[in-house]
């Protein structure tokens, strides 16, 4: 029986009660609704370093660090100088800065991409970059994999026809067969259905978008050599290759996943998506890449894509400085922490007897709570999700904060401290045991 160290959610349940009243399930992005895994969301009053602390006055180390873009911790003093600095000489202009400068400059220095233009989602990111694929390729279809989330973007948001190589379904009420009818969804991981789709519509598809490393099926990374096939294909069909790092870019590492495997096998995508963590916990996003492709885009070119408050100075000044303080001792530093999580996590599953695999890609990690390796998302959709709803509600009685979903990656920050991580090896013998009942 686990005795909860932490206090009743009481102030917590009363904001979700007048949050439902005026808000679609009471929150702004579903999976912060602890839907599956059940029980009561935490509101949080104010985060610092690895931790959160709720308007009851729990604290819990933080694994989520809103979903990836807080790699230096929450409330670093550095970047809040930089942002306080910032708004003192007003929030948004709608005329070009210097910042959006020095965060492209930064970015093109860093990933394999000669120009970026600047959004403010992930979402965004991902539709523009698709919109100036087909404009600069004059072709319609767009290639994607199962389980590999790019955004709430209409023709992304499809689930696989019946049989390979056949066109999407809508994956949601709300969006039209006709968004979807030019997307094709295949299997993750799996070079023959590739093939088969270049070789059914290849002289159709404007370009094959892929998660770089997908995490948001829980961490499944490409097999070895999958992303080189995939630049290979698209290169050998006139199609474009566009890599999505909302999640990974300048997180897997400090070049993101391509610094794992585009450096070291010496190839490039065509296009690139970043967020996240070059936003340094605010809303911005860019899509990226060849300056050829790039310059399809207006004013350059007849592409059209803007937006009110794309570059604004606050978030690419905290993007900014994120992605300056960023150097290699941090990228070490989360690997390591991250390497005695997921390991400890192993052990305590191990000894309570609950199946399970971890899986990572340079820093991030997920643990599914499964027999066998994930691939695709058919392995990943066979996880325990009663299991890790167990899991997860012991977890934050022993004030560890992780993702309420068993389909997302862990994410860790360079102020994930030995007391951090020591509170999180505390409580993941409890939550083993709890995930075997
Ligand atoms: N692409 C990937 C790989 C993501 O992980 C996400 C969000 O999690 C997005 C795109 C969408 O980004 P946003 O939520 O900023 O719209």
């Amino acid at each position: 029986m686990t005795v909860p160290s932490i206090a009743d959610p009481v102030r917590s349940a009363a904001l979700f009660e007048r949050a439902r009243a005026v808000t679609p399930g009471g929150v702004n992005s579903p999976v912060r609704a602890f839907n599956a895994v059940g029980g009561t969301p935490r509101f949080i009053r104010s985060a610092q370093g690895a931790w959160l602390t709720d308007v009851d006055g729990n604290e819990y180390v933080d694994l989520i660090c809103s979903w990836g873009p807080m790699l230096l911790g929450h409330a670093h003093p550095e970047v809040q100088a930089a942002v306080l600095d910032a708004v003192r000489r007003g929030t948004s202009y709608g005329a070009p800065t210097e910042p959006e400068v020095e965060l492209a400059e930064e970015i093109v220095a860093r990933a394999p991409v000669e120009r970026v233009r600047f959004v403010s989602s992930g979402t965004e990111a991902t539709m523009s970059a698709i919109r100036l694929a087909r404009g600069f390729t004059g072709r319609d279809v767009v290639v994607k994999f199962a389980g590999c989330y790019h955004g709430h973007v209409d023709s992304l948001l499809a689930s696989a026809g019946s049989g390979l190589a056949t066109f999407a379904l809508p994956g949601t009420p709300g969006v039209p067969e006709s968004s979807t009818a030019l997307t094709l969804v295949l299997p993750y991981n799996d070079r023959t259905a590739v093939e088969t789709a270049f070789a059914e519509h290849g002289d159709r598809i404007a370009c094959l978008i892929t998660e770089a490393a997908p995490g948001n099926m829980g961490v499944v990374p490409p097999e070895p050599g999958f992303n080189r096939f995939l630049a290979e294909t698209c290169r050998a069909h006139g199609a474009l290759f566009v890599s999505d790092e909302v999640m990974t870019g300048f997180r897997a590492s400090r070049l993101g996943q391509w610094g794992l495997d585009g450096a070291v096998e010496g190839w490039r995508p065509d296009l690139m998506t970043f967020g996240k963590v070059m936003g340094g916990g605010f809303p911005a996003a860019a899509f990226g890449g060849r300056a050829d492709v790039m310059s399809r885009l207006a004013p350059e070119g007849p592409v059209y894509q803007a937006g009110t408050l794309s570059g604004n100075p606050i978030a690419t000044t905290a993007g900014l400085a994120t992605l300056r303080l960023a150097t290699d001792e941090v990228y070490a530093h989360v690997g390591a922490a991250a390497d005695t999580v997921k390991t400890a996590a192993s052990d305590e599953l191990s000894k309570a007897g609950v199946a399970h695999v971890v899986q990572a890609t340079g820093t991030m990690f997920s643990v599914f709570l499964t027999e066998g390796a994930v691939r695709d998302f058919d392995d990943a959709a066979r996880t325990d999700q009663a299991a890790y709803a167990a899991f997860f509600h012991a977890m934050l009685d022993h004030k560890v904060y992780l993702p309420p979903s068993a389909f997302e990656a862990w994410f860790l920050s360079s102020a994930h401290d030995d007391r951090a991580v020591q509170t999180v090896l505390d409580a993941l013998p409890h939550a083993a045991r709890a995930a075997a009942q």
